[in-house]
């Protein structure tokens, strides 16, 4: 064995093994980073209100949420915030059969799960999030949907649990 031949005993190899052992093991990494000036008053309005905001361009009338500082097209800066509805639509859906570990909380989310894309009545943009229902018969493109705000908030996307079909 070269260790052997280099004058390294089985002891110090396996001692080398053993770090090498916990260096491949799970590593807690701490980050942290800015939601922006918009972003933040989004995430605090979800978790101080339990409402949805905003801003508006004031060249296309465009309601962009969540918000953002330019209108793309105007080539605008925005700053105009406005409430908006926590009902809207479906744009288009899916039911999530096969799990994978969802970035916002590293854990993996139960399945199946519903996962729409909403607009957000008096928004002009969609946003990604939950539904309630997993059958996907049960569900259809333009069908309403209404915020279900979660009991503890911490500012975040998560601060809304889901969003429930409004049955007709
Ligand atoms: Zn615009």
């Amino acid at each position: 064995m070269a260790g052997e031949k280099n004058g390294e005993g089985k002891e110090a190899k396996e001692e080398r093994k053993e770090l090498i052992k916990l260096e491949s093991g799970e590593a807690e990494q701490p980050f942290r980073w800015s939601a922006g000036t918009y972003g933040s008053r989004f995430l605090s309005e979800l978790r101080d209100n339990c409402r949805f905001v905003g801003v508006r361009c004031p060249c296309c009338g465009r309601v962009y949420v969540p918000p953002r500082r330019v209108c793309g097209p105007c080539f605008r800066e925005l700053t105009e915030l406005v409430p908006v509805s926590d009902e809207g639509e479906v744009i288009t859906f899916t039911v999530v059969s096969f799990g994978f570990v969802d970035p916002s909380t590293g854990r993996q989310k139960p399945v199946p799960y519903g996962y729409a894309v909403i607009k957000l009545d008096g928004a002009d943009t969609y946003i990604l999030h939950y539904l309630d229902e997993t059958d996907p018969g049960k569900i259809k493109v333009g069908a309403r949907v209404k915020a279900v705000f979660a009991e503890e908030r911490s500012g975040s996307m998560l601060d809304v649990k889901h969003f429930a079909l409004l049955r007709a």
